[in-house]
């Protein structure tokens, strides 16, 4: 699964990885169900575990342009999980209130407790991609967010939090088949947005600024893995891979019992 980790501090090419790659597993769709459906199973214990002990945090970044699948990520990858210690965090375009304040404060209140799993649907992240295509403020403000940001999550992650962020990688040509969906299959009318087609003409200018965050952003203790999403069953494969074996190295283990339980008598 490293194959999609963006190394710290090294150069990385957005455009020469291929939205579509599946190399981890050449077309073996129904293996690949199979695996997913037996790391699901894992996951499901591991984050029973992760709330019975009540130490560690979890959060988990989802980023992807429009239609790049954070919904149907959210959807597949947590099922089964008790939505008890999973908790989802959609950020849209910031409220006034929020706008009052610095950019990072209506994320740090929605950071995973102990004992949680916190998903960020979109994240502080918007706030050097959608702020710096649309010049919603100067490159002067934005400019500084990276440094910011790293120190954010370090802070983060050294109160206990484990970091993982997902870039979902799709094609411009995938991005059309999904919009046309929206538009032709009446269930998924309520999808479709205008808006996005305008987002769509600065295809561009959102990977360039994708590529300076995901490069500029991605450390040790929160790496960021560019997911190939052009096949759903192999990104949600990716990601639950990524997070199964993040959360079992973290050796995580249920609560030591009151003592004396095996001579109590329950009359
Ligand atoms: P999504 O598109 O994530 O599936 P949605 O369709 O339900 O969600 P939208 O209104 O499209 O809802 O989503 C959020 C919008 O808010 C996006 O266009 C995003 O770029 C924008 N947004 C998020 N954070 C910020 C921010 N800090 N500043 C400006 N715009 C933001
Ligand atoms: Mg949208």
């Amino acid at each position: 699964m490293n194959r999609y980790r963006v190394t710290p501090g090294s150069d990385l090419d957005l455009r020469s990885l291929d939205p579509a790659d599946s190399a981890a597993f050449e077309g073996a769709k129904k293996e690949g169900r199979k695996l997913a459906s037996n790391l699901n199973a894992r996951l499901e214990i591991l984050q029973e575990v992760l709330y019975a002990e009540n130490r560690h945090k979890v959060l988990i970044v989802l980023q992807a342009m429009d239609t790049g699948g954070k919904d149907g990520t959210i959807r597949h990858v947590f099922d089964g999980t008790n939505p008890q210690g999973v908790t989802v965090a959609s950020f849209k375009k910031p409220t006034t209130e929020e706008m009052a304040h610095d950019y990072l404060w209506r994320v740090h209140a929605r950071t995973p407790k102990r004992g949680e799993i916190t998903i960020f649907n979109r994240s502080h992240y918007e706030d050097v991609l959608v702020v710096r295509v649309h010049d919603l403020v100067p490159e002067e403000v934005w400019g500084r967010r990276y440094e910011h940001i790293n120190q954010f999550e370090k802070r983060l992650a050294d109160e206990g939090t484990t970091i993982l962020k997902f870039f979902l990688h799709i094609s411009k040509d995938e991005q059309k088949a999904r919009l046309q969906d929206r538009l032709d299959i009446q269930e998924k009318n309520w999808k479709f947005a205008a808006g996005d087609l305008d987002e769509r003409k600065l295809w561009d200018d959102y990977l360039d600024a994708y590529q300076d965050a995901l490069e500029r952003t991605s450390t040790e203790w929160a790496p960021w893995y560019v997911v190939p999403a052009d096949r759903k069953w192999y990104r949600n494969l990716m990601i639950s891979e990524v997070l199964v074996e993040t959360l079992e190295s973290l050796e995580m283990r249920y609560p030591d019992p009151e003592p004396g339980l095996d001579s109590i008598i329950i009359e």
